[in-house]
């Protein structure tokens, strides 16, 4: 993928921490050398001549000394002009001789006054030229550091250290549009909304609606985030300011946050605009107090500016900011909370329909031979995401034009998938058939049950495509309200459609995997909740083992009532006979309707996620069996009414 500029910075800023290229460091330490040198070479007395002390007093004895200069550690002295030498007119110059002074010679002015020397003498330290040598190596430095901080920040418009070098999009140069993004339709759809906020923003305002002021977009990596963005950019008809996070950060303290507080404040002329920072983890990661990176000081105040310009700009300002990451769960809880980003877009690897649609997107600028079948390639390529598509596409047409084709046929696709398989298939999670089964029976078996219990909502979507970190499918179940209350036959309603991704897995594969583990805790969590917290057992009664303050002040109490071991066994074999009996009565279900259960599977293969109608119908054929009503509403009469 390639940045969305064309900027020819010749000084990536995120490669090298320290900022500088070596050969820039090593021609600065030149220069200081250099410079130091010549200082001190000047300040030296020029032509001095070193004379031993003993031949420095012959001469005076001899009357050849003109004129001495005593300091502390030498004296200086000059000698009368020879009268052959004023003959060849060289007087204008006599050498000044050095000679190291005896520290204790008290005969030494006697003797130079009785030859006539003229004698001056040096202040015993010169604290003007002291401190001048010391300066004048700091100021060279920072000379020098002026110099190189604007070398670095030397863009095509020569910027200065602490401007943003955000880049605005102009309209004309090559457009990417909605069209050429595919396969992201909800995401797609959100961000045409946030679109349409900027361009008609009267119409919210005026109704007294904020506009939202920050807008996440949160996927894998390759799913078409960025490319989103730059599609924003040519779509919305307002000034879009575009950086990576990692470009916020230089080598410099202080930096990073005047380029935010700079990007703003551009920002803010522009408004309606919008801003777009890619890869926001590189500045957002949390922070926390001891990480193990020393020197994260610079993104820390950079990543407080940025929440500070965030709460500091009106939510009708008419900028908003978008920003993209592929690990939303590194990202800093601050810049999460409402009122920052609190929108947020997911954009996930497509299913197979998106597949096809990207694929058609990529196909446009390679020739296709007649046997290409899109559908078909995008049946073969499950957990790819759109760059690997778009990858695939380029791979195929380089094997055409190696083999001299005049067009890409199937065999190079074909070709292309198998080696872009043994790559990707370490990178992310590319399930094997037994898997993509296993976990298409799973779902099958929660939104069978999840589609009979009281209180659980409709199932909206069942999903076969990996997503987020540990989740190879998912079925989406909304609640119809809030519900404060939980009846207990819901409760038990949900230990089932927990326990059925595990029920349909042995059912139909009479062997279990290890896909059902999250379920199964939350299961065993909801099932010793029923028991030790709501009183629903009937061998215990409405007593309450757990402290319920327990879940607040953790380590302060213990979570448990002092019990007795024999309660407290009892406990644990209630909270497994709940389990036990949930567990099968999901298999009943699952067993009475197991066509409708090898139905499901089979088209959630087929498609990867189901929704809407087609799901609707294939739900609607499931009939429970009699006694599950009896078992969901146990009922509790203790009131024996005795008449008499
Ligand atoms: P991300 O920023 O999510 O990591 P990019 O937006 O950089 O991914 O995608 C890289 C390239 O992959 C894009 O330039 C585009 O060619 C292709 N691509 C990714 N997703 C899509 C998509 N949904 N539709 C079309 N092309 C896509
Ligand atoms: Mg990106
Ligand atoms: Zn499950």
């Amino acid at each position: 993928m390639q940045n969305p500029t064309p900027s020819p910075r010749p000084n990536p800023p995120n490669q090298n921490p320290n900022g500088l290229k070596p050969t820039l460091v090593n021609i600065g330490w030149l220069v200081v050398w250099f410079l130091v040198m010549t200082f001190t070479l000047t300040r030296m007395p020029p032509r001095s001549e070193q004379v031993p002390y003993s031949e420095f007093l012959t001469q005076v004895e001899s009357g050849q000394v003109a004129a001495v200069r005593v300091s502390e550690r030498r004296i200086e002295y000059r000698l009368k002009p020879a009268d052959d030498a004023v003959l060849e007119g060289e007087t204008a110059d006599p050498s000044v001789s050095v000679t190291t002074p005896l520290p204790a010679d008290p005969d030494l002015p006697r003797l130079l006054r009785s030859h006539a020397v003229e004698i001056t003498a040096v202040p015993v330290s010169n604290w003007v030229g002291g401190l001048w040598s010391l300066l004048f190596p700091l100021l060279m430095l920072w000379f020098l550091w002026g110099a190189f901080s604007n070398r670095i920040q030397e863009g095509p418009a020569a910027l200065s250290v602490g401007k943003s070098k955000a880049r605005i999009y102009s309209q004309t140069e090559h457009r990417v549009t909605f069209d050429d993004v595919a396969g992201v339709d909800e995401a797609k759809a959100e961000l045409q909304e946030i679109v349409g906020f900027l361009k008609e923003s009267k119409r919210y305002t005026r109704l007294g609606a904020k506009i939202p002021k920050g807008v996440l977009l949160v996927g894998p990596p390759g799913t078409g985030k960025t490319l989103l963005a730059r599609a924003i950019a040519g779509e919305a008809g307002v000034p879009f300011f575009s950086m990576s996070a990692s470009e916020f950060i230089e080598m410099f303290v202080g930096v990073g946050a005047s380029r935010v507080r700079n990007l703003f404040e551009q920002a803010k002329k522009q408004a309606p605009c919008i801003v777009f920072i890619d890869e926001l983890d590189a500045l957002g990661k949390s922070r926390t107090p001891n990480t193990p990176f020393a020197g994260n000081d610079e993104r820390e105040q950079t990543l407080n500016q940025l929440l500070a310009e965030m709460d500091g700009f009106e939510p009708n300002a008419g900028v908003i900011l978008l920003a993209a990451t592929n690990r939303p769960e590194v990202l800093d809880p601050a810049l999460l909370r409402a009122g920052r980003f609190d929108r947020r877009v997911v954009v996930d690897r497509p299913d197979r329909q998106g597949r096809e649609a990207i694929l058609n997107v990529h196909a446009k600028s390679v020739h296709l031979a007649d046997d290409v079948a899109l559908s078909k390639l995008a049946a073969r390529t499950p957990g790819f995401a759109g760059a690997d598509l778009a990858n695939l596409v380029n791979e195929a047409a380089l094997l055409a034009a190696r083999k001299n084709r005049a067009a890409v046929m199937m065999a190079d696709f074909n070709e292309a998938i198998e080696r872009m398989l043994t790559g990707l298939e370490k990178k992310s999670r590319i399930l094997n058939d037994l898997e993509k089964r296993t976990v298409a029976y799973h779902e099958a078996g929660h939104a069978i049950i999840g589609s009979l219990m009281p209180g659980a909502g409709k199932v909206e979507k069942i999903s076969i495509v990996p997503r987020g970190v540990g989740a190879l499918g998912y079925t989406l179940q909304l609640p119809e309200d809030d519900r404060f209350l939980m009846m207990e036959d819901e409760i038990r309603g949900r230990l089932m459609i927990l326990l059925g991704g595990r029920a349909a897995e042995e059912l139909t594969f009479d062997r279990v995997s290890t896909g059902a583990s999250d379920d199964i805790q939350k299961a065993t969590d909801l099932a010793e909740r029923c028991i030790t917290l709501y009183g629903m057992s009937k061998t215990l009664g409405p007593v309450a083992v757990e402290r319920t303050q327990a879940q607040f002040l953790e380590g302060l109490t213990q979570p448990r009532r002092p019990i007795s071991p024999h309660l407290s066994e009892t406990i644990d074999r209630e909270i497994k006979d709940l389990i036990d009996q949930a567990y099968q009565m999901a298999l009943e279900i699952l067993l009475r309707n197991q066509t409708v259960l090898e139905h499901i599977a089979q088209n959630l293969l087929d498609a990867e996620s189901l929704e809407g109608e087609t799901l609707k119908t294939l739900l609607s054929n499931i009939r429970p069996p009699t006694e599950l009503q009896s078992w969901l509403n146990p009922g509790h009469q203790r009131l024996r009414v005795s008449h008499v």
